[in-house]
C-alpha cells in the first residue's frame, strides 16, 4: 500500500528532528559548560590556564581569533535579526 508507506516516512521525519533537537541541546550544554582539552578546529592542545578563563572553550586562541574575525559580525548581525523577528 502506497498510503503506508508514507504514514511511515512522516514517523521518520518526527524521529530525525527529534534527534536533531536533542543534539543540538547536547551540544549547547557542552559549550556552555565543559572546556576541550584539545582545540576543534586544529587539535592543539589548550593551555589550561586559557580553559579556566574561558568555561566551554573549544578552540585554542589562534582559531578562535580566527573565527572571532571572520564570523563576528555575521553573528551579531543574527542576533539582531531573530530578536527583530521576535518582536514581530
Ligand atoms: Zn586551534
Amino acid at each position: 500500500m502506497a498510503g503506508g508507506w508514507s504514514r511511515d516516512g512522516a514517523v521518520q521525519d518526527q524521529i530525525d528532528s527529534s534527534v536533531e533537537d536533542a543534539v543540538a541541546a547536547a551540544r549547547s550544554r557542552l559549550r556552555d559548560g565543559v572546556s576541550l582539552l584539545h582545540c576543534e578546529e586544529c587539535g592543539e592542545v589548550i593551555p589550561e590556564a586559557r580553559r579556566i578563563a574561558v568555561p566551554g572553550v573549544r578552540l585554542c586562541l589562534h582559531c578562535q581569533n580566527e573565527i572571532d574575525s571572520s564570523q563576528g559580525k555575521q553573528h551579531l548581525f543574527n542576533r539582531r535579526g531573530s530578536k527583530d523577528s521576535q518582536l514581530r
